[in-house]
């Protein structure tokens, strides 16, 4: 029965009368409403708004405000997701006047500091992935895709190869053939082999001249490198296609490899991942994309461009690019996740960037070595950044789920990992811890899932016990979720 007050909405705590302010009385004529606002606006009846004293405002939304999980309160093992600590120089330096009291319809000259940073920032991501070019606009890792894919096809228009396709292997997250479908492409799945990796031999028969784009993950959604991609990279180039990489999984390869080395022609990153943006409930994402030199003419407008000029360098928003496929985004893309990416970046530099990735990998194997004890790791005894486990036996043999882990593993303080995400792995719990966290948080983490593992399947079943709200139900979505504080006429 925790925080039970925070349950109550702001209206019922609301008493006629009660206010957060009190202002002097005026001390100067007043005029009358409907001479200063035109009729037509004028409401008939006041708003209904709650009202409350100051320190009622505060107590609630502060209240509110811990009834969930957060990187800063727990351990949060999001697989794919990489929820790595926000460090918290970067939310101080992205809200410095210069980035935060702009406005974007400012005269390019006003906007010189911003626009410098989105121009190495453009080349830090040009340097890490790879590739020729970057473009800062898309608003999300979806948004990047999308955008990449209507790259392509501008250029498969111009050169008048008319592909229809495109492929992706059932690993794939699900944004990757939404992307291709949005994008008018017909989405064709590649199967993956046992062991977690592209089935080449599914690849080669499905890859002719109407394929367009393989989109692959790299390392995948199973936490593997692909071990054959730069072959694969040909195979798809040999018959005309592209490829694109999802760079959700940047975390493990920063400074190791390139994409553009391994054969990509296009990707996004997701920065609030990758390069520790805030995200999901706590704040908006970015999707930036890199591309081949043949690509570039076809990337969105503007371009954030530099010059030359006696007295140093100026930068510009370049509009001149003919064969662009024009805005995705309006302004310059999601700006404060930007800046966050590029406080981060220059604060490692290459050898920390290594570092992390290093780190992150090391800590899903330490992990992933105590968890196989217990909880099958189909796809093998190393992984990269991330590992996906498969409660499937534990089902069988006790009725324990994925599931089930999950919703118990808030009653002890931890954020669930992802489950049944990929759809390969039966029952499967998808862990990544992420470099920020320390062996004991890791021991912590691993002794409490297989405590879980050890417990009674009826209480797992209703789990979560300690939260605020109980197990919704997901399968018949029409039963309301189980309050545990039911109103009462004393509340
Ligand atoms: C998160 C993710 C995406 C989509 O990125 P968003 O920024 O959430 O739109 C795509 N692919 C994979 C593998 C992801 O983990």
């Amino acid at each position: 029965m925790r925080n039970k007050h925070a349950t109550q909405l702001i209206f019922e705590l609301s008493r006629a009368g009660r206010s957060a302010v009190s202002l002097p009385t005026a001390d100067v004529p007043q005029q009358p409403v409907d001479q200063l606002i035109p009729e037509r606006f004028l409401a008939r009846t006041a708003p209904q708004l709650p009202e409350v004293s100051e320190p009622e405002i505060v107590r609630h939304y502060a209240n509110l405000s811990t009834l969930n999980m957060s990187v800063d309160t727990h351990f949060y093992p999001l697989g794919s997701c990489t929820m790595k600590y926000n460090p918290k120089r970067n939310e101080r330096l992205a809200s410095i006047a210069g980035v935060v009291d702009v406005h974007p319809y400012q005269s390019e000259s006003s906007l010189q500091g911003l626009l410098r940073i989105f121009f190495e920032l453009q080349q830090m991501l040009e340097e890490i992935s790879g590739l020729d070019a970057v473009s800062l606009q898309p608003a999300a890792g979806a948004h990047g895709e999308l955008t990449a894919l209507m790259v392509a096809a501008a250029y498969f228009r111009e050169i008048g190869d008319n592909r229809t396709k495109v492929l992706s292997p059932d690993s794939a997250h699900g944004t990757n053939p939404a992307s291709a479908r949005m994008c008018g492409f017909d989405t064709v799945t590649v199967k993956s082999t046992s062991d977690g990796f592209v089935d080449r031999d599914d690849l080669i028969s499905k890859l002719d001249e109407s394929v367009a784009v393989l989109m692959i993950t790299n390392p995948n959604t199973l936490g593997l490198f692909e071990r054959g991609i730069a072959e694969i990279a040909d195979e798809v180039h040999s018959r005309g296609g592209l490829i694109y990489l999802d760079g959700a999984n940047m975390n493990a390869i920063l400074g190791i490899t390139r994409p553009g080395d391994f054969g990509a022609d296009m990707m996004h990153f997701n920065p609030h991942k990758t390069f520790s943006g805030p995200h999901g409930g706590g704040g908006p994402g970015a999707g930036p994309i890199a591309v081949a030199e043949k690509l570039t003419p076809y990337l969105p407008v503007p371009r954030v461009a530099r010059l030359e000029t006696e007295e140093g360098y100026t930068y510009r928003l370049d509009w001149g690019q003919p064969r662009s496929i024009g805005r995705v985004r309006s302004f310059f893309g999601n700006c404060g996740v930007l800046v966050r990416a590029y406080c981060y970046l220059l604060t490692h530099g290459p050898d920390g960037l290594r570092s992390v990735s290093e780190n992150a990998v090391l800590n899903a194997n330490y992990l992933l070595s105590r968890v196989k004890h217990f909880l099958p790791v189909p796809q093998g005894d190393r992984c990269m950044h991330e590992f996906v486990a498969s409660a499937a036996q534990l089902k069988s043999d006790t009725g324990i789920s994925a599931m089930d882990m999950a919703k118990r593993l808030l009653d002890y303080g931890f954020h669930a990992p992802t489950v049944y995400f990929p759809l390969t792995v039966r029952e499967a719990v998808m862990v990544e811890p992420t470099e920020t966290e320390s062996k004991e948080m890791l021991d912590k983490f691993a002794e409490t899932l297989f405590r879980v593992t050890e417990e009674a399947a009826d209480l797992l079943h209703d789990a979560p016990h300690t939260t605020l709200i109980s197990r919704p139900d997901e399968v018949t979505a029409a039963r309301k979720p189980k309050l545990r504080w039911q109103p009462s006429a004393e509340d």
